[in-house]
């Protein structure tokens, strides 16, 4: 074996801590957080409209579900979900769609809603709970706000107030977020603590002035529809009878609000902060996760208006709301609206627009609402602008500023609304107008502003990923085709100095913009990697050479080619999925091009190929399979038998070894049968039972440690054998995390490692020694890393955060806590790629290639793929073409990131191992 030489040593290290903060990069790069502080406020409006405000926030509640009309699944009725709200549509509101955000998940779009800013993406790895916020809110604007609902969302609101007693809370235990329970209880929680605050006040005159009081908040934030979506999907009849629910109590609430507090003069505000996928998540920017409804009524909200002519698209067809107009907002847009009805301050941090279209009020009033809001926004522009003034060494104003400015568009603006006051309503359309060019030219100032340093933080992370590709290349050329692995080069004083003295006058003008410390780190592997580069150039000049060597210019133009094209066909197959199936068909052939013999092993592997192609083309909505599960297993189990029966009859084991070996299969068996216990009883909605659950931990922990570790005691070193042990190891809880196919899929695909490495293995014997050359070694490296892929999108996962559903998590934990459960969906995912690792290395062993030759060819090419997703990003369009390429981004990254710590897991997975040397004796001496 080769040791741990110093190159490879350094090329692990380098390669993990590059790859980790470079996946960071696009976050730091592309969604850098929009606040500032020390801005003054403005007030909205002078004479609130509303004397109080009910914000109710149906979390998860998809728009087209709230007025659709429906079939219920198990009834099979037909009917509206929400009656009561489609009444105030009809007869006493403003509604409309509310744009929500990436992420779509609920804190961000809390804060949209409540402090009216969208929160970068990294705002959803800060903590879901007590997360002391330094933002502004709506609440803390508030005269008083009472919440009632989820831990999970109200404390950042209470912790966040300038004074904490400001805002009260009413929340659940994190146990009662049971998503194996009814969903409606945690609603029922929120109605019953809001009438018995009610009651209370009855009795406590303090607290009854208290709630009286004008300019407060009531926030009842109703979880159940999430649960009941993420539990069983927002098809299910749990989901749908949830927003049945939540209408039949809005239609009680507003009765009983009106009669405590007697008077009309409460305004309500019905909304979400995310929508539901079809796969029961969240988080990207899918349209069903972005539209939520807005329903707005009550004092100082404009009644309907009547479309003209009935305006529907494909979406809202269903609806039957076509005479009624819509008013969409984007969703930070609801800050302000909330912020004028009870005539707050408008939050320090928002870049919430009025909507005009919902509010019912003089022009005038209008207008000057408008204004403030227009210099809130700016207040930030000014603000943040400073902060670069200081931090940049040249400043240049945003170009739209520079050809007006703000204060002339201040002016014109108050001397119109001034006309306006005065009775001039011809100046009406012109003011809107020029109040509205203010915002946007204020917004995307800020935007201009945040992304100031954009060109340069791209061009390092640029060199950082080509410095990355070429210096592990040359690695590679050291120590697998030079054999110079302790050479080490000390790069020379000329090369020092100028690598230094870029280092220093970069790291100032860093440190000068005042740059997170990330930057720092981003910078210096570039100059570490770079310097390296020009130390070793003439290795890789060298190695290049020999690389290529015994191949033909005919050969290398079209081994060119090939690499080309399935890199690219790998980029587009992150696009439409079924180039991955076509690039299988081809691969299929391809042992018969190579001149393999074997007309049984090419049989067989044109059938898996095939077999296996399909893979990627199976809809990513996974629905629970119990069928599909237990098929799997059987594969599994019988696949197993027959492998432990053939290995028998070559005595490749120990009587100590083989009886492990049946243990592992028994054991698969025990988590079949565990998993069909969950599965039955979290498909009757009767929770999981403790006996399952234990039973679930118990099995994986053997699996996964227990019997792995009596193998190592006293191993068995063939590598058939070791290769089924591994199989085994992962098998179990690869079956209990399975949703539907995924088993049988990791069946087919251990099959078709397995296979690939017989044909490759006979490809090399039918080969004479003079034919020998570094074809095969780029040919394995280019189907090992569309196998990489594969192992990615072959279990049906879609390039996108929220397609991963949880279904096969609660059968081990059936209470939501995100990082848990995100640890054992992460491991289902690497699974495949501990396989495809194994293989590798076996390959290696088998073709007396050096250790680690081919995955580390693989780990220094497949950065191509991120450099080219990193230029793919998009920041501007919608929503789900961002989120693709972000996805599609962190999934390049990822997959090299597995690679490079599989690669180590799988040194020590094939310790000891023995393969026949059938292959050519001589070259192991080399
Ligand atoms: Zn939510």
């Amino acid at each position: 074996m080769v040791a741990w030489n110093r190159p490879r040593t350094t090329l692990l290290t380098v390669g993990i801590l590059f790859h980790l903060f470079y996946l960071w990069s696009i976050f730091d790069i592309y969604f850098v957080s929009p606040l500032v502080h020390g801005m003054s406020l403005y007030r909205s409006t002078e004479t609130p409209p509303a004397k109080r405000l009910f914000l109710i926030v149906g979390d998860g509640l998809r728009a087209d579900t709230t007025f659709d009309n429906i079939t219920h699944p198990v009834s099979h009725e037909s009917g509206y979900l929400a009656p009561f709200i489609r009444s105030i549509v009809r007869e006493k509101g403003t509604y409309g769609v509310s744009h929500t955000r990436m992420p779509t998940e609920s804190r961000p779009g809390h804060v949209a809603m409540i402090a009216g800013f969208y929160e970068d993406v990294s705002a959803v790895t800060k903590g879901w709970k007590e997360n002391p916020v330094d933002f502004d809110s709506f609440f803390n604007q508030s005269t008083h706000t009472y919440s009632f609902g989820s831990p999970d969302i109200l404390p950042m609101f209470k912790e966040g107030a300038t004074d904490p007693e400001k805002v009260d809370a009413w929340m659940y235990g994190h146990e009662y977020e049971d998503f194996t329970q009814s969903s409606i209880e945690l609603d029922a929680y929120v109605f019953r603590h809001l009438y018995q605050l009610f009651d209370n006040s009855t009795k406590d005159t303090e607290l009854d002035f208290q709630i009286r009081q004008d300019g407060n908040v009531f926030f009842l934030h109703l979880l159940g529809c999430d649960t009941a979506g993420h539990s069983y999907r927002p098809y299910s009849a749990e989901y749908y009878d949830n927003v049945k629910y939540i209408d039949e109590q809005v239609e009680i609430l507003v009765d009983k609000v009106a009669k405590f507090f007697g008077d009309d003069d409460t305004a309500f505000i019905f909304t979400a902060d995310h929508g539901m996928s079809a796969f029961g998540s969240h988080g990207d920017g899918h349209p069903n996760n972005t539209r939520t409804p807005l329903v707005a009524w009550g004092a100082g909200v404009n009644k309907p208006v009547k479309n003209s002519k009935p305006v529907a698209d494909n979406y809202t067809e269903s609806w039957n709301l076509a005479d009624i107009q819509r008013n969409d907002v984007k969703q930070a847009d609801i800050t302000s609206l909330m912020s004028y009805l009870i005539g707050t301050n408008y939050p320090a941090n928002s870049v919430g627009e009025l909507p005009l279209a919902y509010i019912n009020t003089n022009d005038g009033e209008k207008f000057q609402a408008l204004y403030n809001n227009a210099r809130s926004i700016l207040e930030q522009y000014l603000v943040k602008e400073q902060e670069v003034i200081e931090s940049q060494f040249v400043y240049k104003e945003y170009f739209k500023f520079e050809e007006r400015s703000h204060e002339s568009y201040l002016n014109e603006i108050h001397a119109m609304i001034d006309k306006i006051a005065k009775g001039d309503t011809s100046l009406e359309p012109q003011v809107l107008k020029l109040t509205e060019e203010l915002m946007t030219v204020t917004l995307e100032g800020l935007q201009y502003l945040t992304t100031y340093n954009w060109r340069l933080i791209r061009t390092i992370v640029t060199f950082g990923f080509i410095g990355w590709i070429i210096y592990s290349f040359t690695i590679f050329l050291k120590v697998f085709i030079l054999a110079k692995e302790d050479k080490n080069n000390k790069p020379s004083l000329l090369n020092v100095s100028v690598f230094g003295s870029i280092g220093l006058v970069l790291n100032y003008v860093l440190y000068y913009q005042r740059s997170p410390f990330n930057f720092y780190m981003y910078l210096l592997f570039p100059l570490f990697m770079w310097s390296q580069i020009f130390t070793d150039k003439d290795a890789f000049i060298q190695g290049i050479k020999s690389f290529f060597k015994s191949i033909s210019v005919a050969e290398r133009i079209f081994i060119g080619i090939c690499i080309v094209a399935i890199y690219e066909s790998i980029v587009y197959g992150f696009f439409h999925r079924w180039i991955f199936t076509f690039i299988f068909i081809i691969l299929s052939f391809y042992p018969l091009i190579c001149g393999n013999k074997s007309v049984l092993s090419n049989a067989a592997w044109i059938i898996t190929s095939c077999y296996i192609s399909t893979f990627t083309l199976y809809d990513a909505v996974k629905i629970e399979s119990l069928t599909k599960i237990n098929v799997g297993g059987i594969f599994i189990i019988l696949g197993s038998l027959h492998s432990i029966g053939r290995i028998v009859k070559g005595k490749l084991v120990s009587y100590y070894s083989l009886s492990l070996l049946i243990t592992q299969v028994v054991l698969v068996i025990l988590i079949l049968l565990t998993t069909n216990k969950s599965v039955e009883s979290l498909q009757n909605r009767t929770g999981l039972p403790r006996d399952a659950q234990i039973a679930g931990w118990s099995l994986m922990v053997l699996s996964l440690f227990i019997v792995p570790f009596l193998h190592y005691l006293k191993p068995s070193n063939h590598y058939k054998v070791r290769l089924l042990i591994i199989f085994l190891t992962f098998a179990p809880t690869f079956i209990i995390l399975t949703i539907s196919f995924e088993s049988i899929f990791y069946f087919l695909f251990t099959g078709y490692v397995v296979q690939w490495i017989e044909i490759e293995t006979q490809i090399k014997k039918s080969k004479s020694k003079e034919q020998e050359n570094y074809a095969q070694l780029i040919r394995i490296s280019l189907i090992g890393f569309f196998l990489l892929q594969i192992a990615f999108f072959g279990t049906g996962n879609v390039a996108s955060i929220s397609s991963f559903s949880l279904d096969s998590v609660y059968r081990l934990l059936p209470i939501f806590d995100p990082f848990p459960m995100g640890a054992l969906l992460m491991l289902k995912l690497i699974i495949p790629y501990i396989i495809l690792s194994t293989g590798l290395g076996v390959l290696n062993l088998k073709l007396s290639i050096k250790d680690y030759t081919i995955s580390t060819l693989i780990i220094s090419t497949s950065d191509i793929l991120s450099l080219n997703f990193f230029y793919l990003l998009r920041t501007e369009g919608s929503w789900l073409d961002i989120g693709v390429t972000i996805s599609n981004y962190c999934l390049a990254i990822l997959s090299s990131l597995f690679m490079l710590t599989i690669e180590m897991v799988g040194h020590i997975l094939l310790k000891n191992v023995i393969v026949e040397q059938e292959v050519d004796q001589e070259k192991k001496k080399q």
